[in-house]
């Protein structure tokens, strides 16, 4: 290539470089900009026009400018760019995903095992195509740099250049604005860059230090427990409970004192949907969660996860899915089920009259929903056993799903057979998920979308709660919960009077 043996001028280059990131990484871009503007009015064609002129101008200015400021880092960022891009398109072509800062938390939250099972051969392709080919490009070109005085002139030209395109196009600002959270989570390099920073911006903001609430008490002495059950990206309309066409409920349909109420998620995400079940109510303030707040006023609190990314919590009795595996035996200890794995004996084993235990599930995890239950859980089939969507068909995909929910069903009602045993105390389960899931519906897959875009099975979750006969609980016919209603009503359940309890958010008459 006369490219990489002759010398190149670094306007020229950056211009380069920002073709081919416009053309490698920005198909779902301008795809999302079609579907969204009358591509057939004048105004539409201005839109994606400007658009097109806008992206090349900024991106080969900015890379002009790391070019000339940063020299040799400024090519190897370069190369980490393309490599990055090229990740981040092929999530957002297989997964219908946005890079938007909730996306970037749950990267910088995954674990290796979770993220060794995006693996793919596609994934591979994408990588070394669109990433590591256009990266020697890069390494090998001879550039030629300019003066500071021609650089000047350059980003002067540039930037006015820019603004004026921008205020030409002041009519389509709302409609700019209306989209900005999907067109800023699409555009290369910048989603993930400017998302990254955003997420430990926030980060940083919220865990700063956690707010105690007033102290709380405990008003008598009768044993009591629950037994708070999150669910991880379960849906909704896929329980038969919620009125789904497939019997995904067999146990819990037939159990006595089940009740289901209809409940929306704060957010989309694991992270915000789990904060929002263990807080008194939705602030952007990290208050003192559920657990934390009653293992410091005396309840013997016991937290047994299989996933991540709750707030930090604060108590003696944490265990780990490592932990819970240690004296597990049976083929189900590979599964969630391993979560109740000696429940009933620490129940009872408990000195403390209150008692709640957080069960924290990640049975509905995608994308590989048959990984996530024993085989013998495999209802509906065929199932989709692929990484890669377009490999299964969309049956495939909701059966997969739906033994999750199955799967989920029977361990609920192991649960409640536990807590039937523990004949001395008065007993609930709540089972409330983090958030909804995506299965194809508008193209879209998994969760995490803005919930002001997302489609509804993103945040319809479902809401079961079970209490024993002895606790003689009734429960209130409300219309639509949201997550907040599971810290009142868990204190109302234990009967812990607190300066923040709101009846208004309590499930129990
Ligand atoms: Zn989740």
């Amino acid at each position: 290539m006369r490219l990489l043996k002759d010398n190149i001028k670094i306007v020229h280059f950056s211009l380069l470089i920002s073709c081919l990131n416009f053309l490698f990484f920005h198909f779902p871009f301008f795809k999302f900009i079609f579907n969204n503007v009358d591509y057939k009015s004048f105004n539409g064609i201005t839109i994606i026009i400007c658009f097109i002129i806008l992206m090349l101008v900024a991106n080969a200015f900015a890379f002009f400018l790391m070019l000339f400021l940063l020299r040799f880092v400024g090519k190897t960022i370069l190369i980490l760019f393309f490599i990055v891009n090229a990740i981040a398109v092929y999530f957002i072509n297989t997964y219908g995903v946005i890079i938007n800062a909730e996306m970037m938390g749950n990267v910088v939250n995954t674990n290796y095992a979770e993220a060794s099972g995006f693996f793919s051969i596609k994934l591979l392709l994408y990588i070394i195509l669109l990433g590591v080919i256009p990266g020697i490009i890069i390494i090998k070109a001879k550039i030629v740099n300019v003066t500071f005085k021609r650089f000047s002139a350059i980003t002067l030209a540039s930037l006015l250049f820019m603004l004026a395109v921008v205020f030409a196009n002041s009519k389509n600002w709302l409609w700019v604005d209306k989209n900005s959270p999907v067109l800023g989570g699409l555009a290369m390099p910048w989603s993930y860059t400017v998302n990254l920073s955003l997420f430990f911006v926030h980060k940083h903001q919220e865990n700063e230090k956690e707010i105690l609430l007033p102290d709380a008490t405990i008003k008598d002495n009768r044993k009591s427990v629950v037994v708070l059950v999150i669910g991880e990206s379960a849906r909704s309309e896929n329980f038969s409970l919620y009125g789904y066409s497939k019997n995904t409920n067999p146990f819990l349909s037939k159990t006595p004192g089940v009740f289901h109420f209809n409940a929306t998620s704060c957010a989309t995400y694991t992270t915000a949907g789990v904060k929002c079940i263990l807080e008194h109510k939705n602030t952007g303030e990290l208050y003192e969660i559920l657990p934390n707040y009653l293992y410091r006023n005396g309840v013997e609190v016991v937290w047994r996860t299989t996933n991540w990314g709750e707030p930090p919590v604060h108590i003696k009795n944490y265990l780990n899915k490592e932990a819970l595996m240690k004296d597990c035996k049976g083929d189900g200890c590979y599964y969630d089920e391993v979560l109740l794995n000696n429940l009933k004996e620490q129940i009872a084993a408990s000195t403390k009259n209150k008692v709640l235990i957080i069960l924290h599930t990640s049975t509905s995890h995608g994308p590989e929903y048959s990984k996530k239950y024993p085989p013998q859980f495999e209802t509906f089939k065929p199932v989709c056993n692929s990484v890669e969507l377009a490999k299964c068909s969309n049956t495939e995909l909701v059966n997969a799903y739906d033994n999750t929910i199955g799967y989920t069903d029977y361990i609920l009602y192991n649960v409640i057979e536990d807590l039937k045993q523990l004949k001395e105390y008065k007993s609930a389960m709540i089972f409330v998920s983090d958030h909804g899931e995506s299965l194809g519906e508008k193209n879209l897959y998994m969760h995490g979308l803005p919930l002001s875009l997302a489609p509804k099975q993103q945040y319809n979750i479902p809401f079961i709660v079970w209490t024993s006969d002895n606790s003689l609980k009734q429960l209130k016919t409300e219309n639509s919960l949201s997550q907040d209603y599971v810290f009142h009503s868990v204190l109302n359940f234990l009967s812990i009077q607190s300066p923040v309890y709101n009846e208004e958010l309590n499930i129990f008459k």
